[in-house]
């Protein structure tokens, strides 16, 4: 296999890929990070060949790991250009739209994108499509229910799918109402049923912002209309992805909510890694699917206007989300506001073309300001 980059390996998807990557016995080209934290240095002394990448660190944390010479690099578009390395597999486990980027980087250098950082593809799903096409780099998805979906379309002919399912588990609140929902706190919205995440995406699966922003990827990965991508909730988390034939047969891709099991996929595709696991307990097994409650989650309805929208509207989406998470898990607003600033900013911001990177960074800057404005009174 070849070398990986492994960028945002200090995160959860990060951490998962780097367990992956012992167990096939490959070679870490690089590894990246926001900060020059005490894990990050712990990586780059276990991995002694792997050149490093610190986004944004502190003085303190620029001089010890300058200490470790020329294999490490400062800054986000240095920390970018390691996903340039040719003939490499670069992992983005990056979260937020800071992710974007290396995405492109990577995609014009012709390397393999496992893709995790779903923001990609929200906030500039052309622009990276014109940067694989362009490079001839090819994206393996990893998030689950894109993987999951890849691999059901693989042998599909055009004209044979009618429409694709991502499953969503519901979260922590599935079943509660609007009023119940109002005023929970980031502890409770932090306890995820059926998944370990890092702390946005699980605010996300909280609120359903999650599933707005993987119908968005969906729509950009596979050049599927919004009205033939639905979403089903299913709290087992086990059935990922559904493809609906046009002959009325039902393709569902399922398997344990191991991360670990895309991220292998991402890596070894087209070919099929090893688990060491016992068989999949399969008749001890229920599946349960039903539909989501937009009442109670209207960022899922969001997901789909900014969708048909079109243009910069999902990074608008994706970066007041960003915002009102971070407002939300610092006790600024309240769980229910996320949504609201989501739908101001959304009201506030112009639709603009996204042609290019600077486009989709100009509008997600723009709606960064315009959420922080409508943190103040959303509450
Ligand atoms: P985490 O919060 O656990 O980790 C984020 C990682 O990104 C950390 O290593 C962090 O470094 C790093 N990072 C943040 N900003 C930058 C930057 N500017 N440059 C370089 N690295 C940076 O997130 P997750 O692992 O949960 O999620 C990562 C991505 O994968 C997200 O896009 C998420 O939506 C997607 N995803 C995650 C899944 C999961 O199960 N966790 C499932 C499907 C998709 P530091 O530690 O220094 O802050
Ligand atoms: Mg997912």
């Amino acid at each position: 296999m070849r070398p990986v980059a492994v960028l945002g390996a200090t995160g959860s998807i990060g951490r998962q890929t780097l367990e992956v990557i012992a167990e096939m016995e490959a070679e870490v080209a690089a590894i990246a990070a926001r900060r020059g934290s005490r894990e990050l240095w712990d990586l780059a002394t276990a991995h002694p060949q792997a050149r490093i990448g610190v986004a944004a660190p502190t003085p303190t944390e620029r001089d010890q790991f300058g200490g470790l010479g020329s294999r490490v690099v400062f800054g986000d578009e240095a920390v970018a250009s390691l996903a340039g390395e040719p003939g490499i597999i670069v992992v983005n486990a990056v979260v937020g739209v800071a992710g974007l980027k290396a995405s492109l980087v990577a995609a014009e250098a012709g390397n393999r994108l496992a893709l995790a950082n779903k923001e990609s593809m929200v906030a500039g799903g052309p622009v990276v499509g014109a940067a694989l096409a362009a490079g001839g780099g090819e994206l393996i998805p990893v998030d689950s229910e894109h993987s999951a979906l890849f691999q059901l379309l693989a042998e599909r002919k055009p004209g044979e799918v009618r429409r694709l399912v991502l499953t969503a588990s519901g979260g922590p609140f599935r079943g509660m109402t609007a009023d119940q929902v109002a005023d929970v706190t980031p502890e409770q919205a932090l306890r995820h049923p059926t998944w370990q995440m890092g702390p946005r995406i699980t605010i996300d699966s909280a609120t359903l912002m999650n599933k707005a922003l993987e119908v968005i990827e969906a729509h950009h990965l596979f050049g599927f209309p919004y009205d033939a991508i639905e979403v089903v909730v299913h709290p087992q988390s086990l059935v990922h992805g559904v493809v609906e034939l046009s002959d009325g047969a039902l393709l569902a891709h399922f398997c344990d909510p191991d991360m670990r099991i895309p991220i292998r996929y991402a890596l070894t595709h087209p070919e099929r890694g090893t688990r060491r696991a016992p068989h999949f307990p399969l008749a001890a097994t229920s599946l349960t699917f039903e539909p989501p409650d937009l009442e109670t989650f209207p960022a899922l309805r969001l997901g789909y206007e900014a969708g048909r929208a079109g243009g910069s509207a999902p990074a608008v989406l994706n970066a007041a989300d960003e915002i009102a998470v971070q407002a939300f898990l610092t006790g600024r607003i309240g769980f229910a506001s996320i949504a609201v600033v989501v739908e101001r900013t959304l009201n506030d911001v112009p639709v603009g073309p996204v042609e290019s990177v600077g486009q989709v960074l100009e509008a997600d800057l723009e709606a960064r300001l315009v959420a922080t404005g409508h943190l103040g009174n959303s509450c």
